[in-house]
């Protein structure tokens, strides 16, 4: 059997968060080490390592994070002006295999990102 994600832990409530969006596909919660004063998770709650192991099933599961994103940006109060990233492998700076949209907002965001 393989090991629950981090992430799949938080979604199982085992290891706490602040949970801010919930539905039957994903969970978004505050990042533990946060990079602007909005900087929430969206995570699919069936795991997928990373967007590179998609496959055309995951399209629509790909397109509501990306919904719910916006929509935790909204509920934040920076629905016009917020940035999604996804890191995709470790040389890309992703350290927790459980796919996951960065959302962040509220100061500047420059070009390009580091
Ligand atoms: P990435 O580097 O793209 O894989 O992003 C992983 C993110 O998970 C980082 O921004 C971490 O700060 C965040 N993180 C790690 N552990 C936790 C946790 N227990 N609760 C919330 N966010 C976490």
């Amino acid at each position: 059997m393989t090991q629950a994600t981090l992430f799949e832990r938080i979604i199982a409530r085992e290891i706490p968060a602040t949970i801010v969006f919930e539905d039957a596909q994903c969970l978004a919660f505050k990042d533990i080490n946060p990079q602007a004063p909005l900087h929430a998770l969206v995570v699919p709650k069936r795991p997928i390592p990373k967007v590179s192991d998609a496959v055309p099933s995951d399209a629509a599961l790909l397109g509501h994070l990306l919904l719910v994103a916006a929509q935790v940006a909204r509920d934040a109060g920076y629905g016009e002006a917020f940035r999604l990233a996804i890191n995709n492998g470790a040389g890309a700076g992703q350290t927790v295999f459980h796919l996951h949209v960065h959302v962040l907002a509220g100061r500047p965001l420059t070009w390009p990102p580091g």
